[in-house]
């Protein structure tokens, strides 16, 4: 039988192996071997990517949601969370303050927020696109018609994150009540077909999660072979029905991340402030591990703490300066070099006109 070390050189030669290769990965992982996983992992994304970090400018520009995803601390039947909304002009401060620290991306995420219909959401995003054409605009707000993801992509938007959460269905449907599966999926393909840059995703430690439910996720990412891929420990929330769980850890996750680097070595995965909630050094861990996106906050400090989707979650009081120049420290810290530009996809072709200015640290 291979051991485990055999396994990732077959992995990191192949960019793919069987299940049960995964899965022996997975339980058979030892502490003596997983920095082998992780340094290959690393010299992987290094022949895309050299020693670049991509920053992301991220604005949480509303809590409210109407789905009751069962580990998330803003669905919507959780009372105790104290709504709110940023205005297209709160949004656009947001935009103008990123642009002036160096952001060429803008990843705006939210709950499902009925207020946000196409033609509000459509203004915001088009108007950040004529006032920052050299910007890439990346939208995460869940699940949406193709008529409206058309629109959203007519009206500039060029990314889409919408994690697919677990590739298990028996698990999903626990999770999500009142959603389905199969839509969720459907919205990721169809995301895909309108040319969006597509990012699916999963957590990592939710509870009842197998180590066949992680192969099952790995061989999803594989098969749908999205831009991005964003996977982060489950961390618990107080006010859900989930409270008292245990969650996942910070090894188990960069396992999970390493994996995902060596099944798509272009992927575009970043490291993910849940890993610097349970670890002070888990987003240069994961770094190290093949990760190479970081999202500092944009949004205004007023609002921050209110964006809670598990307990503890870090850099809540931190000005948008001070949040890019802590991650910046991070990542050279860890070896590594901060790159403001749009940070495609390596296999994606951008115009000139939206190119104009890379900047480079
Ligand atoms: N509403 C959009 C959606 O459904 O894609 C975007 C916002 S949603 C809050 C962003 C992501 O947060 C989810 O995809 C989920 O994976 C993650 N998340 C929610 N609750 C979490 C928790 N307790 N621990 C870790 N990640 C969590």
């Amino acid at each position: 039988m291979a051991t485990i070390k055999e396994l990732i050189d077959s992995l990191y030669e192949n960019e793919d192996l069987s299940d049960e290769g995964l899965h022996r990965i997975i339980t058979e992982m030892d502490a003596e071997t997983a920095p082998y996983l992780f340094e290959k992992a690393l010299e992987k994304k290094s022949n895309f990517y050299k020693d670049t970090v991509y920053m992301r400018g991220l604005i949480e520009f509303t809590n409210y949601c109407k789905q009751n995803c069962a580990y998330c601390g803003i669905r919507g039947k959780n009372s105790k969370v104290d709504r709110y909304r940023l205005s297209k002009e709160m949004i656009m401060n947001c935009c103008e303050e990123g642009y002036a620290l160096g952001y060429r991306t803008f990843v705006m995420q939210g709950g499902e927020d009925p207020f946000f219909t196409d033609e509000v959401l459509c203004d915001i995003v088009s108007t950040i696109k004529a006032t920052y054409p050299d910007c890439a605009i990346t939208l995460s707000v869940g699940e949406r018609s193709r008529e409206s993801y058309a629109a959203l992509k007519a009206a500039g938007a060029d990314r889409y994150l919408l994690r697919h959460e677990t590739a298990t269905k028996a698990l999903y449907d626990a999770l999500h009540p009142g959603m389905s599966f199969e839509n969720r999926r459907n919205c990721l393909y169809t995301l895909k077909e309108l040319g969006f840059q597509v990012g699916a995703g999963f957590m990592v430690g939710l509870p009842n999660q197998t180590p066949a439910d992680l192969v099952a996720d790995l061989r999803f990412i594989k098969t749908l072979a999205p831009e991005m891929v964003g996977i982060g420990p489950y961390i618990p929330h107080d006010e859900t029905p989930l409270k008292g769980s245990k969650g996942g850890t910070v090894e188990e996750t960069l396992i999970m991340v390493a994996l995902a680097r060596l099944l798509l070595p272009k992927a575009l995965l970043p490291s993910t402030t849940a890993m610097g909630t349970l670890d002070p050094k888990g987003r240069e861990k994961a770094l190290k591990a093949g990760a190479n996106v970081v999202m500092p906050n944009l949004s205004p400090t007023d609002v921050r703490e209110k964006y809670e989707l598990y307990k503890d979650k870090i850099c809540t009081g931190d000005e948008a300066a001070h949040c890019r120049q802590c991650i910046e420290g991070r990542i050279k810290s860890a070896g590594f070099r901060v790159d403001m530009g749009r940070g495609d996809h390596a296999s994606i072709q951008v115009p000139e006109e939206a190119q104009a200015v890379q900047i480079k640290i």
